[in-house]
């Protein structure tokens, strides 16, 4: 039987230990709690629609049925319910955007998406919210108590390679990194671009009962129930830390106040960084000169959507040898940044 080891076990690492698993390969996870882990506090959207331009989410036809098959199998695996359909609501700001959203509504590919505007707000279907938290936990405890996830430190040091790989005295013959925002660590995929964002947000109790729709009015607007909303979330390229700022609060409380007139207090908070990339794709494949090495990362801000689909990418890839669509290739950046950066540690 083949193995493969996996550093990470957020979004990016669970979807490729399944995708191995159901092809009879035995994985290994490595991942270290204490790190912190944009998986666990990802608020976990779904959202067809890329709202600055009114445009279809990249790929998104083909993202959400097997978005929906993946989350849908993990629930029926660990007896558990995550993925929530929302009632989904675009505040539109002036009448120029509600003449773009209008014009996109009309058109036969977005009709299952979006509907014309109406008071102030334009309906979004097909949108959702998996609960990400519940899923990286009970991963971790199921994947702990049966002996496949490791809470330790990954030591790149410790990885040998050569015809064999092998870690900490124990052979693979292939390891995933799905490291999320620590890429920028790994020796050998810190040549990739990366552009970590940071991400923040709160949740607040009301003095009243508010829309029981999720309202977008830039930022997301969550009713969870008892009064309390949850506002996510910021992007932020400054203190590129795991630290709540008095800054992103401002910023969530007055998104919230354009839509809701009502007091409020703050009662939870979180921040994390997303692994984002510049070009917004996906980063996947195999080493340039490592054979056995492959990254799955660069989810960015749409894990949600992006892992499902292209944890499958990449398994059929390695194992089928199906070539990978080029936009999600690393081999993009291999000629700019590999290249590059083997010259310079030659010199
Ligand atoms: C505030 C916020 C809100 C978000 N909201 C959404 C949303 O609504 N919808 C959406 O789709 N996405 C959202 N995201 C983005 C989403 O979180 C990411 O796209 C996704 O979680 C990335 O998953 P990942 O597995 O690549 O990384 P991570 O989830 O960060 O997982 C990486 C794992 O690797 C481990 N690790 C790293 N290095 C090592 C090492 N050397 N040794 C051992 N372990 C290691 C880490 O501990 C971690 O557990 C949000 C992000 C933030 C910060």
């Amino acid at each position: 039987m083949k193995t493969a080891l996996i550093v990470g076990s957020g979004l990016a690492g669970i979807s490729v230990f399944c995708r191995l698993r159901s092809r009879g390969i035995k994985a290994t996870i490595i991942s270290y709690r204490s790190l912190g882990s944009s998986s666990s506090i990802a608020t976990g959207m779904y959202n067809p629609i890329v709202f600055r331009r009114v445009a279809k989410s990249w790929m998104i036809d083909d993202l959400l049925p097997v978005l929906h098959e993946f989350y849908s199998e993990l629930e029926t695996t660990f007896g558990i319910y995550i993925n929530q359909s929302i009632k989904f609501k675009r505040r539109i700001p002036n009448s120029d955007y509600e003449g773009m959203w209008n014009k996109h509504a009309l058109k036969s590919d977005f009709q299952s998406f979006i509907d014309q505007a109406e008071n102030g707000f334009g309906n979004v279907k097909r949108a959702g919210i998996i609960d990400c938290h519940k899923l990286v936990s009970t991963f971790e405890k199921h994947a702990s108590e049966n002996g496949f996830l490791l809470n330790e430190s990954f030591g790149y040091n410790h990885l040998e390679l050569g015809e064999i790989i092998s870690y900490k005295g124990k052979t693979y013959d292939t390891v995933f990194f799905c490291e999320g925002p620590h890429a920028v660590e790994n020796p050998y995929f810190n040549w990739l671009p990366f552009n970590v964002c940071k991400g923040e947000w709160i949740i607040i109790k009301t003095e009243k009962e508010l829309d029981s729709a999720v309202i977008n009015n830039v930022v997301n607007i969550i009713p969870l129930g008892e009064r309390r909303y949850k506002l996510s979330s910021t992007c932020s390229w400054k203190e590129l830390d795991w630290n709540s700022t008095s800054e992103a609060e401002k910023e969530l409380c007055s998104a919230f106040k354009e839509v809701y007139d009502c007091n409020y207090e703050i009662v939870d908070r979180a921040a994390g960084l997303r692994p984002t990339v510049a070009d917004r794709r996906p980063y996947l494949g195999e080493h340039p000169e490592h054979r056995g090495l492959y990254i799955f990362n660069g989810l960015g801000s749409k894990g949600v959507m992006l892992a499902p689909y292209f944890s499958q990418h990449l398994v059929d890839h390695m194992l089928d040898g199906k070539p990978l669509i080029p936009e999600v290739d690393i081999q993009r950046h291999a000629k700019r940044y590999w290249n590059r950066a083997n010259d310079q540690s030659h010199d």
